[in-house]
């Protein structure tokens, strides 16, 4: 099992940290963390202590874009560059056109939004995209940014843009909000498997009100896929897993 895509230094979770990647270990193949300007030292600390089973990639959420200045995101930026040998993609970067509406604020959110693809691209690596009521918008930047490598986290959009986007053999992640998606259940239960991911988007998206979601929740996506697909979830996860392996090089 692996978790694309969460957020282990959380206050929600660094809490019990130990315990939760502790349980991971013995049922999970991996984890990739991604990590915000505000908690990069603490998600570094977790990433040395637990290297080779705990990933990082590295991004700046487009809500932090709005908190942050230009120059801060400038030395943010040299600090992604300098942990280049450290990370395994660049993300979650994106847009969000639900949380931020202002349209000059949005303009310098989708201008950090291609600087990181940019780095990306000079590191040759996968991007993690949060696009929330961006999803097309997202796309065509991406594509026309000439992106190669890329994953819809959290993807909510239409499946008309689901297939484009496996067409252009990027990957979409499936999470644990699976559950209440029809679009999501529809890919989980129709798509390649080959362009599909798992991630809990921890500690949200929780399929238990009330308790913080955990990585090794991914096995609740997995049994959700086996039922919809008819199909072992050993076989699912296997697939998954080698996904995984391929785009982020681990
Ligand atoms: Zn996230």
């Amino acid at each position: 099992m692996i978790d694309t895509h969460c957020h282990l230094a959380h206050p929600d979770l660094i809490k019990n940290i130990d315990q939760i990647i502790q349980d991971a270990k013995k049922q999970m193949d991996a984890i990739i963390t991604s990590i915000a300007p505000g908690d990069k030292e603490k998600s570094f600390e977790i990433y040395e202590k637990y290297k080779g089973f705990v990933y990082v990639s590295l991004g700046i959420h487009p809500i932090d874009v709005k908190e942050m200045t230009d120059k801060e995101i400038d030395q943010y930026k040299d600090f992604v560059l300098s942990h280049k040998n450290d990370i395994v993609a660049i993300g979650e970067i994106g847009l969000d056109y639900h949380w931020i509406k202002d349209k000059k604020t949005n303009e310098r959110t989708k201008r950090v939004f291609i600087e990181f693809l940019d780095i990306a691209k000079q590191l040759n690596l996968p991007v993690i995209l949060h696009l929330r009521k961006a999803a097309q918008e997202g796309f065509d930047i991406i594509t026309n940014n000439d992106i190669k490598k890329a994953v819809f986290h959290c993807y909510a959009g239409n499946l008309t843009l689901a297939k484009e986007i496996i067409e252009q053999g990027y990957y979409i992640s499936v999470s644990t909000n699976l559950m209440g998606s029809k679009n999501t259940k529809k890919i989980a239960k129709k798509f390649p498997l080959e362009n599909l991911l798992t991630e809990t988007d921890a500690p949200f998206l929780s399929p238990f009100s009330g308790k913080p979601n955990v990585p090794q929740n991914v096995k609740f996506i997995l049994e959700k896929m086996g039922e919809l697909r008819q199909q072992p979830i050993e076989e699912i996860d296997k697939i998954i897993v080698n996904n995984a392996k391929k785009i982020f090089k681990i």
